[in-house]
Order: structure tokens, then C-alpha cells, then sequence
């Protein structure tokens, strides 16, 4: 109930002033009745003044009521220029947002341009999002899209300015929709987002997700992959977020395809065609580099040097086709042999091949030869419906044992191999 209201519905001073105005007009209606000559003009002089009391009061109601509806009227008026100025700050405030993280854009472009390889790129386009997005609970996802298996692949995620690890690989069902439609994604709330029927979407993983953005990194029209951000709350991003998502996301996708470029041509410059493996000039560098850390931790590390016998023959009897399709072959047999990272597997040249064993003593190194020699003597190669075979020599020289410079440790290596033939081929010969 109003102010107004109530004053309207009872006012005591009013119902004392009629009461009062009652009882003085019952007074003087008794005077004039008895012709008293002395109230007589009192009375009339009262009256008078009584009603001009009344209509004082009257006047000063009606003023009263204007005043309080004037007052409503700017209390109203208040109230929505306070709604105003508080959506006004908002706005500011979202721009003032706009205006930092934009600014920050200009430090992650730089940050993403000094990237060479696909790795680096990929963690620091999380790393960025990551700071970006400043959530602590919020975990940024980077898939790869590969090309060859059209699947996509978790590349990295980030929680905390931390690595974590996902079991799905491959993405859940919003990350099949970006992939599918292309178009940048924003989830308010999972549970009850109309598109996605959340019973399919059965969770490998333990955390919740409340809320994401994603989008796609694309270059032109090429799919990239996915860079996605989740949160364990609902509402939680907004449309300002995903533009700003999208805009990172634009900025990786040219970083990740020249990282990818860079590999592609790094590639070319370092590996072998046919095999894939090593170059000898890249060996060259990685063994200058090994031999430094060795002889800093007085460590030990060993060369192989191998190469086919009679392949000339081969070639001669199979064609020069088949001889390739070997050298195929042993370089994937090598590749199983010595997988550890380390491990330098170079093409040495022709059908010359050189492996690089750091942190390998030479007793080791010659039973790793030994046990490539007998898998390359009983592999079975198949060519035109017939079964052929191929061996290997080898030569084996470590270091500081038999050489402290590059050149040394080579020679060495080569001189065991021509040992290696010299014996009969088929062999492995320590220098
Ligand atoms: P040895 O046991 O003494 O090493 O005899 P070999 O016949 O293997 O040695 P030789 O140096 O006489 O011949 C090497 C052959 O390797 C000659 C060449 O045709 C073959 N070769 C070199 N590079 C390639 C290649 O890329 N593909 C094929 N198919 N053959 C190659
Ligand atoms: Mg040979
Ligand atoms: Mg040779």
C-alpha cells in the first residue's frame, strides 16, 4: 500500500477538525437561536476562518498529492537511469575485457610465430588459450585432424597450466559436430543442449564437462583439427568467448599449417625418400653433438656400419625395382631393432646404411648386430611368387674405446665392415 493510499483511508486530523467544526456550528446555531449578541459576530468571523482553514487544508492535500506523485514519478525515473548506468558499467566492463584480451592478441601471434615444429606449436596454442582463459578449472583440448584416416586425434590438452591426459582420443560428440559442420560451437549447458542427445555421448572420462566452446582450425579449406575449451560448470562461456576462441583459433591454424610446412620441408632436407630414414648430413651433425655430450659425461656410444651383400646380383637377377623393394624392408627392420629415440638410423648411401647408438656399450651394440644380421638372413622377401633372401655385413666401433672424433669412429666402423666382407659377408666384425 502507497503512502498515498494510506493517507486517503484514514486521517485522524481530518476526522478531528469535522468533529470539531460539528461541535462549533451545533455551538452557534445555539447562539443564534438565543439571539446572543455577543457570539453572534464571533461565530460568523469563526466560521469564516474555520472554512477558510478547511480549504487551506484541501489546497494543501491536493499539493501534497501532486508532490508524492511527482516523487514517484522520479523515483521511477531513478531507478531506471541506476538499471541503465548498471548495464552501461557491464558494457564497459565487457569492453574493457574485449579490449585486453584483444590487446593480448597481438603478444600471441608473436609468441606462436617463433614455432617451428607441429609440437611446439600445438602446446603453445594451448598454453596461450590456457592463460587466456583463465579458469582453473577449465581444460583446453587441441585435436589434429589426419588427413589419411579422416579421424581426429588428441594432440594436446592442458589443465592448470598443466599437461593432462584424456582417454578419448578421438573426441566425444560435440567435437563431432565442429568437425562436421565446420562452425564454431558454444554449449552453455550440456545437459540440456537440445542438439546433442547426451545418452549417446556415454563419458570415458571422469571429469565433468558443464559448458564448452570449440571451433575449428581451418586454412582455407583445409581442416586442421579442433581447439576446444571445457569447463565442470554450466553458463559458463559466452558468445564474446567463443568469438575469442575463434579468433585464436584463426591465428593457430596459420601457425599450425606452417609448423606443419616446416616438418613437411625439414623432412625432405633430413630423410632419405625411399627409406625414410636419416640422411648422412644429418647423421654428421648428430654424431658431432653425441660425441660432445659423451666425452662431457665420459659416457659410451657405438656406429654401426652395414651394408647388403651382393646386392649388385640382386638387383641383376630381380631388377632394380625388387632391389628397392628391399632396401624397403630392411629399413623398417631397422626401425624395429632400434626403436629408441635416440637412436640415429641414417641411409649411409646405395645400400650402405649407418646406425648411431647413444649411451650403448659395444658389447651391446654387437648383439644388437648380431640379432639384426640373423633377422635380415631369415626374412623372407616375396617377389614374383618367390621367396628371396638378402644379408648383411657388419662393422661395429665405439667410442672412446676405438675413436674420440667423428671421422675416427667412422673409418672405424668401415674398416670392421670391409673385415666383415674380407671374412666371407654375412657377419658381424667389431673394430
Ligand atoms: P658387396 O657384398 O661387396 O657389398 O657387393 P655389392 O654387390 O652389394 O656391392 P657393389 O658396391 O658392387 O654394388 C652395390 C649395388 O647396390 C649397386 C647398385 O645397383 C645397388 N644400389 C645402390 N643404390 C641402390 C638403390 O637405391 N636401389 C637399388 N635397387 N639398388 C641400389
Ligand atoms: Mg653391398
Ligand atoms: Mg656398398
Amino acid at each position: 500500500m502507497t503512502k498515498n493510499q494510506s493517507t486517503q483511508s484514514f486521517d485522524p486530523l481530518s476526522f478531528l477538525l469535522v468533529f470539531l467544526l460539528l461541535c462549533l456550528v451545533g455551538l452557534f446555531a445555539y447562539a443564534l437561536n438565543n439571539h446572543s449578541e455577543v457570539l453572534e459576530p464571533f461565530g460568523f468571523l469563526f466560521l469564516a476562518a474555520c472554512g477558510y482553514f478547511v480549504f487551506l487544508r484541501w489546497s494543501f492535500r491536493k499539493r501534497r498529492a501532486s508532490a508524492e506523485l511527482t516523487d514517484q514519478d522520479l523515483l521511477e525515473k531513478k531507478n531506471l537511469l541506476e538499471a541503465d548506468i548498471r548495464k552501461e558499467g557491464e558494457v564497459v566492463e565487457s569492453l574493457h575485457k574485449k579490449i585486453r584480451n584483444y590487446s593480448q592478441l597481438k603478444g600471441v601471434s608473436e609468441r606462436l610465430g617463433l614455432c617451428l615444429s607441429v609440437e611446439d606449436t600445438t602446446a603453445a596454442i594451448c598454453r596461450e588459450v590456457n592463460f587466456l582463459f583463465s579458469h582453473g578449472d577449465a581444460t583446453v583440448i587441441l585435436y589434429e585432424f589426419h588427413t589419411k584416416t579422416g579421424d581426429l586425434g588428441i594432440t594436446f590438452s592442458h589443465k592448470n597450466q598443466m599437461q593432462v591426459h584424456l582417454k578419448s582420443k578421438k573426441g566425444d560428440l560435440f567435437d563431432g559436430w565442429v568437425v562436421k559442420t565446420l562452425q564454431p560451437l558454444l554449449v552453455e549447458n550440456t545437459r540440456s543442449d537440445f542438439r546433442f542427445d547426451m545418452e549417446r555421448n556415454a563419458p570415458e572420462e571422469d571429469r565433468a564437462v558443464g559448458s564448452l566452446v570449440s571451433t575449428p582450425l581451418v586454412v582455407g579449406h583445409k581442416v586442421l583439427g579442433i581447439l576446444r575449451v571445457d569447463v565442470p560448470l554450466e553458463n559458463h562461456f559466452t558468445v564474446e568467448d567463443l568469438r575469442f576462441l575463434t579468433t585464436i583459433g584463426g591465428l593457430g591454424a596459420v601457425a599450425l599449417e606452417n609448423a606443419q610446412l616446416y616438418d613437411h620441408v625439414r623432412n625432405l632436407a633430413i630423410r632419405d625418400s625411399l627409406t625414410g630414414l636419416f640422411l648422412r648430413r644429418y647423421l654428421m651433425e648428430r654424431l658431432s653433438e653425441e660425441i660432445n655430450r659423451q666425452l662431457r659425461h665420459k659416457g659410451e656410444m657405438s656406429l654401426l656400419m652395414l651394408d647388403l651383400d651382393e646386392f649388385k646380383r640382386y638387383n641383376d637377377r630381380f631388377g632394380h625395382t625388387a632391389g628397392d623393394i628391399v632396401l624397403r624392408s630392411l629399413a623398417a627392420t631397422l626401425n624395429e631393432t632400434f626403436p629408441e629415440p635416440g637412436n640415429v638410423i641414417c641411409r649411409w648411401g646405395g645400400e650402405e646404411f649407418c646406425v648411431l647408438l647413444p649411451d650403448c656399450t659395444k658389447s651391446r651394440a654387437a648383439q644388437l648386430a648380431e640379432a639384426l644380421r640373423k633377422k635380415v638372413e631369415w626374412q623372407q622377401i616375396m617377389l614374383r611368387r618367390q621367396e628371396t633372401n638378402i644379408t648383411i655385413s657388419v662393422g661395429v666401433a665405439a667410442l672412446p674405446k676405438d675413436a674420440q672424433f667423428k671421422e675416427d669412429l667412422i673409418a672405424r666402423s668401415d674398416e670392421a665392415l670391409l673385415k666383415a666382407k674380407a671374412a666371407g659377408r654375412n657377419r658381424v666384425v667389431l673394430c
